[in-house]
């Protein structure tokens, strides 16, 4: 498949701290078309973060190729937005410039400013652009840290149990939101979940 996330043979191993050789991924193989929403569902340590990981172009494997859109995936990309189960925001940014930081990083910042304010609008954090995370509640975190994986403008989400730490009405709220932005910017998004329910209600 030339469009969309090719992943062929991809097998990857890890060495444990008793020496042991983990396999956490043997010879898979997947497509997934632009535009589709994925969900991976597996017991622990069956290897769902790995794939992401691969994906996001943080780790390598050891072999197979992936690629996206016909490139290889080698490295992490702004094509590829990754949102975590733990927020990761910088604790002594404020959620603006959180969000704003991967534009920073890249140089890019000045041509898409407006963008920030898309995002943080898009989330439902306008108004809360000079907090800092600690003083957000965990929902709003997990906002701010979808944002900042969107803000690039990614073909392609990767979420890693994005709402697993999040109440249960924080979570039915976010999973709504998530599902507008991928309906409204048409991007491909690939989540972990141990929720079923969640699967069934996000996933294509
Ligand atoms: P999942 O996300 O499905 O719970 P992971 O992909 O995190 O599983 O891990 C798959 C397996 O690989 C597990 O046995 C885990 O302990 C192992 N593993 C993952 N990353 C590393 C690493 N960096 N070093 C050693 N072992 C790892
Ligand atoms: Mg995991």
């Amino acid at each position: 498949m030339v469009n969309g996330l090719s992943i062929s043979g991809v097998s990857k191993q890890f060495t444990n701290p008793q020496g042991e050789v983990i396999t956490a991924l043997s010879n898979v193989d997947l497509d997934i078309a632009p535009g589709s929403f994925i969900s991976l569902i597996g017991p622990s340590g069956c290897g769902k973060s790995t794939l992401l990981r691969l994906i996001a172009g943080l780790i390598q494997p050891d072999s197979g190729t992936l690629t996206l859109d016909g490139a290889p995936i080698t490295k992490p990309g702004s094509d590829r937005g990754f949102m975590f189960q733990d927020h990761t925001l910088f604790p002594w940014l404020t959620i603006y410039d959180n969000i704003a930081f991967g534009l920073r990083a890249q140089g890019v910042f000045q041509e898409k400013e407006a963008s920030v304010k898309e995002f943080i609008d898009l989330v439902g954090l306008t108004g809360f652009e000079k907090y800092y995370p600690h003083q957000l509640s965990g929902g709003m975190c997990q906002r701010a840290s979808l944002a900042r994986a969107l803000v690039g403008h990614p073909k392609v989400l990767l979420l890693d149990e994005p709402l697993g730490a999040l109440d249960a009405f924080t979570r039915m709220n976010i999973q709504d939101e998530i599902l507008r932005i991928w309906k409204e910017h048409s991007m491909t998004m690939i989540m972990v979940t141990h929720d079923v329910d969640e699967a069934v209600y996000l996933s294509s």
